[in-house]
C-alpha cells in the first residue's frame, strides 16, 4: 500500500538494495518532519546521513540506525524553534539548519467526520449492463483503497440504476437493498429485469471442481461470501423468486460440496447455500454460461505439499510506482521484489510452481496482476508490501490481511511465522478492501512485513540477511497451511 503519503522534502537518490547505503560524501537529507509552520506541541523530524556518522539535533543525539537513518522527537516553544542537525564522520561534517513555526492551534471547524457523498436520485430509472472487472460498492464512500468493495462481478449483467453519486451509479439490487458501482465499469442497456423466476438446479464434478448451476431466464447481480463455521459459500441473488422444485446431484462422488439448498430470505432476494465437506476451502468462481450461473467450487489439491500447489506471488508497486520510502532511500517496490525473489527461490528449490505478477521492475495494474493468477490457476496467492508510519520512532512490526472469512487460515499461518523474526505485532485485518485480497478464485493474503520510514525495522529492511528471514518464514508459513489442511482431512 502506501502510495507516498509523505512529501519527500530532498530528492533521495534511489539506491541498489544492499545492506550498506550509497551515500556518498557526508551530506543531510531531511525525509520527514521539516515543516514552516505546525500546530502542536511536538515534531518528529526524520533524515538521513552517512552511517555511523556521530548526530546531534540541537547538540542532543538522535535514535539513529546503521543506514545512516536518523529521528528525533522534539519540543516546540510557542513561535520560531530553530534547529540545527549536525553530523561528522571521519573528519567530514554536514550541518543543516531549519526553523519551525509553532502557531496557535486554529479554533476547531468541527470534525471533518466521513459523510456519505451528496446524492441525486433518477426519477426514471433506466438500465446499464457491467463490464470486464466491475465490481459493486456498499457505500458511495472511498479512501485509498477506493469504495468498499462487495465484490466482483462478471460482465454483462443488467443493473438498474437508480441514482448518481459522483462518479457512481447507485443501483437497486432488489426492493430493499441497494449498491455503487463505478460508471466506468457500466455501459447502457436496453434490456429491462423485472424480478424473474429460478429453473433447474444441478451440481456436478467436473474433475477438478465442482459446479453449482442454476438456469435462469436472464442474468442478475450477485453478491457472495463465505463463512468457516460451518464451511460454507452463500450467494444471493437479486431479482429472482424461486421456483426451482428439484436440485439435481449428478454426482455422488462431488469433491469439494457436501450438499446445497436455498433461502428465500426477501420476496426478491434469493439465497444459493452450499455447505462444504472441508474445514479449508480452496475457493470458488461465479460465472454466467449463458444465463445459467455457475459457481465452480475448487477441489483442494490432491497433493498437499508444496510440490503439489501453484503459489502465486506478487511484489507490491514497481516500475513508476515506487510505494513507500525509507529515509536513506530504500523504496518498498524494490524491498517487496527482493522479498518475493527470494520466497520464489525457496519454493522452487523445494519442487513448487510460482506464478509472478513481476519479476523486475515494472508496474502491472491491478486487474493485470489478478488476471496472471487467474489465467495461472494459481492454488493460492500471497502479495508483500511494507508499510508506513506516521511513528518512524516507533516499530510497529508486521501484519497480514484478507478480504474473505476462507483466506483467514492462510493469513494467519504466515503471520504466525512471522512473529519468529522477533518482529512486533501489528495486526492481523479481515475485510480488507485491497485489490488483490478481492477474489474468491483461490485463498490469499497480504503481508505488509514491516515499516519502511521506521528507524528500527529500516534497519531490518536493509539487511538481506533479514529479507531472507522474511522469506524463509512466509515459506514455513504456506508449509505450516498446507499441513493444516492435509490435517484437518485426515480426521
Ligand atoms: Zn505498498
Amino acid at each position: 500500500m502506501h502510495n507516498s503519503k509523505f512529501k519527500r522534502i530532498t530528492a533521495v537518490a534511489v539506491m541498489a538494495i544492499a545492506g550498506v547505503s550509497a551515500m556518498q560524501a557526508i551530506d543531510i537529507k531531511m525525509y520527514s518532519g521539516v515543516a514552516d509552520t505546525v500546530y502542536s506541541a511536538t515534531q518528529t523530524i526524520v533524515g538521513a546521513t552517512a552511517p555511523g556518522a556521530e548526530v546531534t539535533v540541537n547538540g542532543v543525539k538522535p535514535r539513529t540506525n546503521a543506514v545512516g537513518s536518523f529521528a528525533m522527537k522534539l519540543d516546540l516553544n510557542p513561535g520560531a524553534n530553530n534547529i540545527e542537525i549536525k553530523a561528522e564522520k571521519g573528519g567530514e561534517t554536514a550541518e543543516k539548519a531549519f526553523s519551525i513555526f509553532r502557531a496557535q492551534p486554529k479554533a476547531k471547524t468541527g470534525a471533518k467526520a466521513q459523510k456519505p457523498q451528496a446524492e441525486a436520485t433518477f426519477t426514471t430509472p433506466f438500465f446499464v449492463l457491467s463490464t470486464p472487472g466491475a465490481y459493486l460498492q456498499y457505500g458511495n464512500g472511498g479512501d485509498r483503497l477506493g469504495g468498499s468493495k462487495m465484490g466482483f462481478i462478471v460482465p454483462d449483467i443488467p443493473l438498474k440504476v437508480v441514482g448518481e453519486s459522483g462518479s457512481l451509479y447507485k443501483v437497486a439490487l432488489s426492493e430493499r437493498r441497494w449498491a455503487y458501482i463505478p460508471q466506468s465499469y457500466t455501459v447502457s442497456a436496453d434490456q429491462a429485469v423485472t424480478p424473474v423466476v429460478t429453473g433447474s438446479w444441478s451440481v456436478s464434478n467436473r474433475g477438478k471442481y465442482d459446479r453449482v448451476s442454476v438456469s435462469l431466464p436472464c442474468r442478475l447481480p450477485y453478491y457472495s461470501y463465505t463463512r468457516i463455521d460451518p464451511s460454507t459459500i452463500e450467494l444471493e441473488l437479486y431479482g429472482a423468486m424461486d421456483n426451482s422444485n428439484w436440485m439435481v446431484q449428478r454426482s455422488m462422488d462431488l469433491g469439494m460440496v457436501d450438499y446445497v439448498y436455498f433461502e428465500q430470505p426477501e420476496s426478491d432476494v434469493y439465497k444459493i447455500v452450499i455447505k462444504l465437506k472441508e474445514k479449508y476451502q480452496w475457493g470458488y468462481s461465479v460465472n454466467y454460461e449463458g444465463n445459467v450461473l455457475c459457481i465452480d467450487v475448487r477441489h483442494a489439491p490432491a497433493d498437499l505439499s508444496i510440490k503439489g500447489v501453484t503459489i502465486g506471488l506478487d511484489a507490491g508497486h514497481g516500475g513508476q510506482y515506487p510505494g513507500a520510502y525509507s529515509p536513506s532511500g530504500l523504496t518498498e517496490k524494490e524491498v517487496n521484489l527482493d522479498i518475493i525473489l527470494r520466497l520464489r527461490d525457496l519454493i522452487v528449490k523445494a519442487g513448487g510452481r510460482v506464478v509472478l505478477t513481476r519479476e523486475g521492475d515494472t508496474g502491472p495494474s491491478m486487474t493485470e496482476r489478478k488476471r496472471i493468477w487467474k489465467d495461472a490457476n494459481v492454488d493460492l496467492a500471497i502479495s508483500v508490501h511494507n508499510n508506513w508510519t506516521s511513528d518512524p520512532l516507533s516499530a510497529p512490526g508486521t501484519s497480514a490481511y484478507y478480504k474473505h472469512l476462507f483466506d483467514r487460515p492462510l493469513a494467519e499461518a504466515l503471520l504466525g511465522r512471522m512473529l519468529e523474526t522477533g518482529l512486533n505485532l501489528y495486526g492481523l485485518t479481515g475485510n480488507f478492501n485491497f485489490s488483490l485480497n478481492g477474489p474468491t478464485d483461490y485463498p490469499n493474503a497480504l503481508i505488509e512485513a514491516m515499516f519502511m520510514n521506521s528507524i528500527e525495522e529500516e534497519e531490518l529492511l536493509a539487511s538481506p540477511e533479514f529479507r531472507q528471514k522474511v522469506a524463509e518464514k512466509i515459506f514455513a508459513g504456506i508449509q505450516d497451511y498446507l499441513r493444516a489442511v492435509k490435517q484437518s482431512k485426515a480426521k
